[in-house]
């Protein structure tokens, strides 16, 4: 097969055959890889959403809560990637996902919230964002959390699960 004249070289097969179905959805986490195996578990098996979408930045969907300390750009560059992939493939459900501890926050001023009332605050004001541009969308909010040496997913989401989506 003529691969553009590029040299046959002998790659890493992976071991996980290549499934070309989507799933429509998208998740938005922060890139902490301490986190990015049960992330992916938690999409994989607790949320059922085997090949999802990876949005992986610092601090996950926060920078779209608009602080003074994020970018304007980068706000910007998210929305724009998460608006690609809502409409090139067709996504019916986003989940974002935030975790204790995250640096995203470190040294952050909370206006005397603590670190976790901040996102949540932020994790509900990024959905809302998300959910007002894309009638139709379902998004989720989860939280992991450290327990015993393992990372627990709770469910943050705000409102009832027959309200999201309308
Ligand atoms: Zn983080």
């Amino acid at each position: 097969m003529d691969n553009g004249g590029l040299p046959k070289a002998a790659g890493f097969a992976s071991q996980i055959p290549f499934d070309e179905h989507r799933v429509g959805a998208a998740a938005v986490y922060c890139s902490d890889g301490r986190y990015g195996e049960q992330m992916d578990e938690f999409l994989h098996t607790g949320l059922g959403l085997p090949r999802y979408d990876r949005l992986a930045l610092p601090g996950g969907a926060a920078c779209l809560a608009g602080y003074l300390m994020t970018s304007y750009h980068e706000k910007l560059a998210l929305e724009r990637e998460l608006e690609f992939l809502i409409k090139a493939h067709e996504l019916r459900r986003v989940v974002l996902i935030a975790h204790q501890g995250c640096g995203f926050y470190k040294d952050m001023w909370t206006s005397g919230r603590t670190v976790e009332q901040q996102q949540a605050a932020d994790l509900r004001q990024a959905a809302e964002q998300i959910r007002s541009s894309n009638r139709g969308l379902s998004v989720e909010a989860y939280f992991g959390r450290r327990v015993e040496g393992r990372v627990v997913f709770e469910d943050w989401n705000a409102e009832p699960a027959v309200a999201l989506g309308t």
